[in-house]
């Protein structure tokens, strides 16, 4: 007898979309905004020339524009959606650079500007999680009171010899330790990880993932990883070109990773998302749409789902 394979919705994994669709009853979309931050992986307190794969926007490329208030950043977000489709709520995305690393008071005006906007029904806030003391922590579980509140830490990777290497600028155990105080609060936590970081093996990824699977995290954004220009990976790159995914090898990842996260974990990206107009290589990737096509197809051949090996 034919094994009924398990979906949620029309995909063999939990998505994003699956995700808030079951929440709100409708279609969600993300409008980026950009709080007016740096980092401290910038400014000089770590280091002055931030992650290595970090492009000039902070990894906040598709954020709206800093000198304009919040509430014009997301009016200007829900016009150019709304041009494409009827929309009727937004998460507002604080993308660009560490959006923790300010004043709590700062703080408190910007995101309780973007909270209170009737449109906006969750703020979803990346950041580090050496940023985040106890002042901060107060004001996002206020604010998770009121509507909620996502906090998307970037890991990259478990491996401390890479995050050397990327300069991530914490050990492991900062992000243990933010994990625990966000959960203790209650807050959504989102993770980001990297794959196909130079001298990482497919075995070292996926323990990276599988580390993840055994934590209290909602969500996961699994990245490929781009080389782009302006970056110091970028100067690396073409001083000793590194190996990067094909697509064959990636997809067959993908696949891997889904199968080891249980479906508890929603899956909020599975490829990489920087701006087409930087990107040095891979060059396959630039197709969000066919790469995404084409993981859905891996699945469905080879007759998976999410969390397929997350219980063997
Ligand atoms: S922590 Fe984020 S904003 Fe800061 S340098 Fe790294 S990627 Fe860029």
């Amino acid at each position: 007898m034919k094994q009924q394979i398990p979906h949620w919705g029309d995909k063999p994994y939990v998505s994003l979309d699956y995700s808030l669709k079951q929440q709100y009853g409708h279609k969600v979309y993300r409008i980026a905004i950009d709080g007016g931050m740096t980092c401290p992986n910038r400014d000089g307190s770590l280091h002055d020339r931030g992650c290595i794969f970090c492009s000039a926007g902070g990894s906040g490329d598709f954020a709206g524009n800093r000198a304009t208030s919040i509430t014009e950043q997301i009016e200007n977000g829900i016009q150019d959606l709304e041009k494409k489709r009827p929309v009727k709520y937004f998460i507002a995305y604080f993308q660009a650079f560490t959006n923790t690393y300010a004043p709590v008071e700062y703080l408190r005006r910007i995101f309780t500007e973007a909270i209170s906007h009737p449109r906006i029904c969750a703020l979803a806030i990346g950041t580090r999680p050496d940023c985040l003391p106890e002042d901060v922590l107060c004001l996002l579980t206020e604010l998770n009171h009121v509507k909620p509140v996502w906090v998307e830490l970037g890991l990259q990777t478990i491996h401390e010899r890479t995050a050397r290497y990327i300069r991530r600028g914490y050990p492991l155990s900062c992000f243990e330790t933010a994990l625990g105080q966000l959960r203790k609060r209650n807050l959504t936590v989102i993770v980001h990880v990297i794959l196909g970081l130079p001298g990482e093996s497919t075995d070292d990824m996926l323990a990276t993932v599988s580390y993840l699977a055994h934590r209290d995290i909602q969500g996961i954004k699994l990245q490929l990883l781009h080389v782009l220009r302006h970056t110091d990976l970028a100067l690396d790159y073409e001083a000793h070109p590194f190996p990067l995914f094909k697509q064959e090898e990636y997809y067959d990842l993908i696949c891997q990773c889904i199968e080891l996260l249980p479906p508890r974990i929603v899956i909020h990206r599975l490829t990489g998302d920087g701006p087409k107009k930087d990107l040095i290589a891979p060059l396959w990737s630039s197709n969000k749409r066919s790469v995404l096509n084409a993981i859905h197809q891996e699945l469905k051949q080879r007759n998976t789902w999410q969390g397929r090996r997350f219980y063997e």
